[in-house]
């Protein structure tokens, strides 16, 4: 089956390597000629643990790159995932969908039957109007020349390769019957995970061996994007809930630890996204949640569980300023060490993270700000261009004369980092971990004055 894939980012490049690894021919199309070139050249366009690898076993072979739209005319299966970033209203701009689906129209062929998929997260009712740009794009007849379905996307960044490859469920929105054979044949090595064994050995990430195989899920259309919202939004309320949860222990003196491990044993709960930490954030929580919001209220149906949420996050990242305040008192001319500035560990990704958040309000206060990420920095600092902090390349270097340093990703490095000579380097030796991840005990030895979040007095 021909497979193109329009947008090579962090899902356009795994999806499009994982259907080349699974042997359909996929093409990538991306107008962003520097990540065309980087796929050519066998190298992946965003960082992500095995992907590099994967792409330089395929490409040339089953896996193609190119900024031409020309492998439409060839395809079965097309599918759009472009961006659909925010608007400063919070509403979805679909400028990049709508841009992709006229240049799919221009390159539709009359001669064969076409299945269009938004992986992309896309509001209710945009396979509609991708259908109708096709059309018009086009001269072709929707359902009879070709169909827009969707088929979102669940990939965790830093887990990627092993969420395409070991998905718990993959929906599947049409009701058309030949685009649902189409698309139960094209994931079908994938469900049955045919070859796994000989494709296991160029994984480099622990796979999922004894997962239950994923649930293909068939639904209409307009259901399965409606799942994508509905799930990153529960999500994102199962952050914000135990984020509160845990401001409570700390006031109380309870352990939010020990709380969240309580309730995730209830299988009705689960313990996962029970995590304490500055709050939520991203490339796809805010902007999802956002638009969610906005939908909504204009069909006067406001989700007042997610602008809770919202506003609870908003709050969270305020509270570890506030913490940081309570224990130094003023911040002005303080230094501040900040380590992460992804939204989470083993991505380069620093859209909207909430050290971007923080690091503003600490500004704000007058303190001078270092930072460090082992893979986030470059990113963060081309979308922060006017943000004044030091960037480090060692973590070490974060704490020069610093008041204070607040770990706001839990990157396995700092796990590793030489802890006593960061404190050498410390003016004061005050440590704010709002992962609770760091080894409090060995650090408090150390002299650390240390404060998780949500375990009251208990250290
Ligand atoms: P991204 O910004 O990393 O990648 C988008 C790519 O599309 C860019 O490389 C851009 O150059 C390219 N592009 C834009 N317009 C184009 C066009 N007309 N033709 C060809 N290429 C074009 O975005 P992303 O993080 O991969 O997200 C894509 C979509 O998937 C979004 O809707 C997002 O919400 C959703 N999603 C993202 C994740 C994630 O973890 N990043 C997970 C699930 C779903």
């Amino acid at each position: 089956m021909n497979v193109v894939c329009i947008g090579s980012g962090y899902v356009g490049s795994v999806t499009g390597t994982a259907f080349a690894v699974l042997g359909h021919p996929t093409t990538v199309i991306d107008l962003d000629q520097n990540k065309v070139d980087q796929i050519n050249a066998g190298a992946s366009p965003i960082y992500e643990l095995g992907l590099d690898e994967l792409i330089r076993k395929t490409i040339g072979k089953t896996l193609f790159a190119t900024t031409s739209y020309k492998a439409v005319r060839e395809a079965d299966v097309v599918f759009i995932g472009v961006g659909t970033p925010s608007r400063e209203d919070g509403t979805v701009d679909l400028s990049y969908i709508k841009s992709a689906a006229r240049s799919i129209g221009e390159y539709l062929s009359p001669d064969r039957f076409t299945v269009v998929v938004d992986k992309s997260t896309v509001p209710v009712g945009t396979a509609d109007l991708v259908t109708s740009i096709i059309e018009e794009a086009s001269g072709q007849t929707a359902e009879e020349d070709f169909t827009v379905i969707s088929n979102p996307e669940f990939l965790r960044e830093g887990y990627a390769l092993e969420d395409v490859f070991f998905p718990d469920r993959v929906v599947i929105g049409t009701s058309h019957p030949r685009a649902r054979k189409v698309m139960r044949e094209l994931y079908h090595n994938l469900l049955e995970r045919v070859n796994y064994e000989e494709l296991s050995k160029d994984f480099t990430f622990a796979y999922n061996w004894n997962s239950p195989k994923a649930t293909y899920f068939e639904t209409d259309v307009k259901s399965a994007e409606m799942i994508k919202y509905a799930s990153n939004a529960f999500l994102a309320v199962k952050i914000s809930y135990i984020n509160e949860v845990a401001r409570l222990c700390e006031a109380l003196g309870a352990n939010v630890l020990d709380v969240a491990k309580g309730m995730g044993m209830d299988s009705r709960i689960g313990e996962k996204f029970l995590q304490v930490s500055s709050g939520w954030s991203g490339s796809c929580f805010p902007k999802d949640t956002a638009e969610f919001l906005e939908t909504s209220r204009k069909y006067g149906s406001e989700l007042s569980v997610v602008k809770a949420a919202v506003q609870s996050n908003e709050k969270m990242h305020h509270f570890v300023v506030e913490k940081m305040q309570r224990h130094l008192k003023t911040l002005n001319g303080k230094t501040v060490g900040i380590l992460g500035l992804t939204f989470k560990p083993n991505t380069d990704d620093a859209r909207k993270t909430q050290a971007s958040t923080i690091i503003r309000q600490l500004i704000d206060l007058g303190a001078n700000v270092r930072v460090h990420d082992p893979k986030g920095m470059e990113m963060f600092r081309e979308l922060n261009p006017k943000l004044p902090v030091g960037y480090c390349d060692r973590v070490e270097d974060v704490a020069r004369r610093a008041d204070g340093v607040v770990l706001l990703t839990h990157w396995k490095e700092y796990l590793q980092a030489d802890w006593k000579r960061i404190q050498g380097e410390m003016r004061y030796p005050y440590l704010l971990d709002t992962r609770n991840f760091l080894p409090h005990k060995m650090l408090v030895e150390m002299g650390y004055i240390y404060e998780g979040l949500g375990i009251g007095k208990e250290l």
